[in-house]
């Protein structure tokens, strides 16, 4: 006989990740879905729909259907969720085992889209469906012990949003979120250089320089990048040098957004809980995590330790899929006490 598998899905504003126990991570790709206008019928999805944006020809439009942190395009997300349960189930054959699944929702999400998302899951073949706090997944994926009674900090700084938590013995004390995340960053760089060298560039290309020679607001050493976009003026392509000061102020007004928040999540913190916070600090998770400088500039600015999780990208996927065995535990060990 099967044992029942743990399903966990991040249903995140920039990627989409399955987590399965034991087999890790099975799918991780990009929220895109490519939609063709007039028949109103999907084309593709993950990688393949971002390799498309800015790319196709009128009638076909890439959406991120959770762009700002919640469900911007409500039916879309469902379609994407379908598509991915297929693939998944294609690939693992899920579907064999009646799996329970955990799907961890955007937090701006309203209570019906919470439903849906719900019925959207189930429906394919799922046993149970459990849905997850964001910032409570993040922890359990970054290995902090949230089943005891000590200030965890968990700072997940995602496309579309940062969310800052304390989480103690399985909940969430307190937390925050704001609408800045690397979205944020990308289109502070296409703005500014908008501005600066009346010089058109995409999205995609702004996420590359805010990767490759983007920094926290910390001295480092100051790197050019050649960049490739069209000259407003005529109109014509041309390449443009960028160098790693001038992104870094670019992205100065949204770094410091992030700083804000985290900065009120911690003044909000019952003080039984700030001494842990002094000797354990913060985690950070999300692809923002891996911003160059970012762990030096936080302990600067907040005189508590900073810690990347191992995997900051796939924290809230792994958190996802081992939450069922925390949070039996945690509801074991509350009945005992
Ligand atoms: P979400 O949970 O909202 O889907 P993720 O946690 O997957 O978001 O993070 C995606 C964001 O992280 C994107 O804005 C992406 O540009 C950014 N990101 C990924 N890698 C890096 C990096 N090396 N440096 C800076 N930002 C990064
Ligand atoms: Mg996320």
């Amino acid at each position: 006989m099967f044992s029942n598998s743990h399903i966990g899905i991040d249903l995140g504003t920039a990627n989409i990740l399955v987590y399965i126990k034991n087999k890790g991570i099975v799918l991780n790709e990009p929220s895109v879905v490519a939609i063709d206008i007039h028949t109103n019928s999907v084309l593709a999805i993950g990688n393949e729909a971002k390799d498309m944006v800015g790319k196709t020809p009128e009638n076909i439009v890439a959406i991120r259907p959770l762009k700002d942190g919640v469900i911007a395009d409500y039916q879309v997300t469902i379609d994407l969720l379908k598509h991915i349960m297929k693939k998944v189930n294609k690939k693992n054959g899920i579907s064999l085992r009646k799996p329970n699944v955990v799907v961890c929702t955007p937090s701006g999400a309203t209570s019906v889209e919470r439903r849906a998302i719900h019925d959207a899951v189930k429906s394919f073949g799922a046993k149970q469906v459990d849905l997850i706090e964001e910032t409570v997944a993040a922890a359990i994926g970054a290995d902090l012990p949230v089943s005891e009674p000590t200030a965890n900090v968990v700072v997940d700084i995602g496309g579309g949003t940062t969310e800052v938590a304390i989480i103690s013995f399985g909940g969430v004390v307190t937390s925050r979120s704001i609408r800045v995340g690397g979205d944020q960053l990308d289109e502070d760089i296409v703005a500014f250089v908008r501005k600066k060298y009346n010089f058109l560039i995409g999205y995609r290309t702004a996420e590359n320089i805010k990767m490759e020679i983007g920094y926290a607001l910390v001295d480092h050493e100051d790197q050019n990048m050649d960049i490739r976009g069209r000259d407003l003026v005529t109109g014509l392509p041309k390449t443009v040098t960028l160098s790693s000061y001038e992104i870094q102020d670019a992205i100065k007004d949204s770094m410091l957004s992030i700083l804000d928040a985290i900065r009120h999540t911690l003044e909000n913190c019952p003080p039984e809980l700030s001494g842990d916070i002094v000797d354990r600090g913060i985690t950070l998770t999300g692809g923002g995590a891996l911003l160059n400088g970012i762990q030096e500039w936080l302990s600067e600015e907040i005189f508590v330790p900073v810690h990347i999780a191992p995997n900051p990208l796939e924290s809230v996927a792994i958190g996802t899929g081992r939450s069922l065995e925390i949070i039996q535990k945690l509801q074991k060990s509350k009945r005992l006490s």
